[in-house]
C-alpha cells in the first residue's frame, strides 16, 4: 500500500493506473477508522481495479468550538487496518497541503445544505462540499463511497456532483451499527461507559418512530413530538427529530412514500446523529 501526503506524487501514481487501463474507486474519510469505514472500502474493491482512501480531518466543515482539536487521530492503527484489506493508496495530506493560500472559492449546495445539521452547523455542508470537490479534482476517481450514516452529507454530494456535472459515480453504503443498534461513529470513543449504554437509544426512537409511520396513525409533527420527549427522558439533549422526503429532507407528508428520518442529539458533550429509511405504502 501507498501512502502518500502530496498531491503531485497522488496524481503521478494515478497517472499510471489509468494508463494501465485500471479503473479507481475512492473512500474518503477522516480517519480513526471503524468498520464502517472498512465496508465502504471492501465495497469499493468488489467495484474498481483500484482504491484510494483519503484521511484527513477538514478543518474548514468544523465550526467554532466544535471538535477539530479533539477529533481521534489515529493514522498509524489506520494504515494498518487498509494494509490489512489491501487497499492500493492511502492519500493523507496535511493542511497545507489541502489549503496552501487563503482560498476564494468554495462550493456551496443551498437547500439541502441548509435545514438539520446545516441549521445546527452554520457552514458545515460548505466545508464538506469544497474540500469532496477538491479531493475529486485531485483524484478523479470512477466511483466514491459515501455511508448513508450520514444522510444529509450523502444528498449534498449527490446534488453537487448532479449540479456540476463531475464525472464521477456516488455509491452510498448502508450504515454499518453495533450489536446493540448503535450506529459506528468515531465520535463513540467520546461516550463514558455509562454514555455508551444509553446512545443506542437514538436508534431504538428512530426504530418506534418507523412503526408508527407504517401504522399511519399518528400525524407526523405528533411522532415527531414524542420522539423528542422520549429522548430527552433517556437523558439526551435532541436537536432535531425530522421526518423527510428522502429526496430533497423536507419535511414529509402523510402521502410521500420514500421517507427518512434524520436525528441528532447531544450526550454531555458528544453530538451523535443516525437516520433511517421508512418506504410508506399507499
Ligand atoms: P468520516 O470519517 O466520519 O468522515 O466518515 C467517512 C465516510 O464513512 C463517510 O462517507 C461516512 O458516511 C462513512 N461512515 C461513517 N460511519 C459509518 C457507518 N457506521 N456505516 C457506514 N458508513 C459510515
Amino acid at each position: 500500500m501507498k501512502c502518500i501526503t502530496d498531491i503531485k506524487a497522488l496524481r503521478e501514481l494515478l497517472k499510471q493506473w489509468r494508463r494501465a487501463g485500471e479503473s479507481i474507486a475512492f473512500v474518503p474519510t477522516m480517519g480513526n477508522l471503524h468498520a464502517g469505514h472498512l465496508q465502504l472500502v471492501n465495497r469499493a474493491k468488489a467495484q474498481a481495479d483500484r482504491v484510494v482512501v483519503s484521511i484527513f480531518v477538514n478543518p474548514t466543515q468544523f465550526g467554532v468550538g466544535e471538535d477539530f482539536s479533539l477529533y481521534p487521530r489515529t493514522e498509524q492503527a489506520d494504515q494498518e487496518k487498509l494494509q490489512a484489506i489491501f487497499v492500493d493508496a492511502v492519500f493523507m495530506p496535511s493542511t497545507e497541503e489541502m489549503y496552501p493560500v487563503n482560498e476564494l472559492t468554495k462550493v456551496s449546495v443551498s437547500q439541502v445544505s441548509e435545514n438539520h445539521c446545516g441549521a445546527a452547523r452554520p457552514g458545515h455542508f460548505d466545508g464538506v462540499a469544497t474540500v469532496v470537490c477538491k479531493l475529486f479534482n485531485i483524484v478523479q476517481p470512477d466511483k466514491a463511497f459515501f455511508g448513508e450514516k450520514d444522510f444529509q452529507q450523502l444528498t449534498v454530494i449527490n446534488a453537487m456532483v448532479a449540479d456540476l456535472n463531475l464525472p464521477v459515480e456516488i455509491i452510498s453504503v448502508p450504515t454499518v451499527r453495533e450489536s446493540d443498534g448503535l450506529a459506528m461513529s468515531s465520535r463513540n470513543g467520546y461516550l463514558t461507559p455509562e454514555q455508551r449504554e444509553q446512545a443506542p437509544q437514538l436508534y431504538q426512537s428512530l426504530c418506534t418512530a418507523k412503526v408508527l409511520i407504517r401504522d399511519k396513525k399518528t400525524a407526523y409533527i405528533d411522532i415527531e413530538k414524542q420522539q423528542k420527549k422520549f429522548l430527552e427522558e433517556q437523558g439526551f439533549r435532541p436537536d432535531y427529530f425530522s421526518i423527510c422526503r428522502r429526496y430533497d429532507l423536507q419535511t414529509a407528508g402523510q402521502d410521500d412514500s420514500e421517507i427518512v428520518i434524520l436525528v441528532a442529539a447531544k450526550i454531555g458533550k458528544t453530538r451523535l446523529i443516525d437516520n433511517i429509511q421508512v418506504d410508506v405504502e399507499h
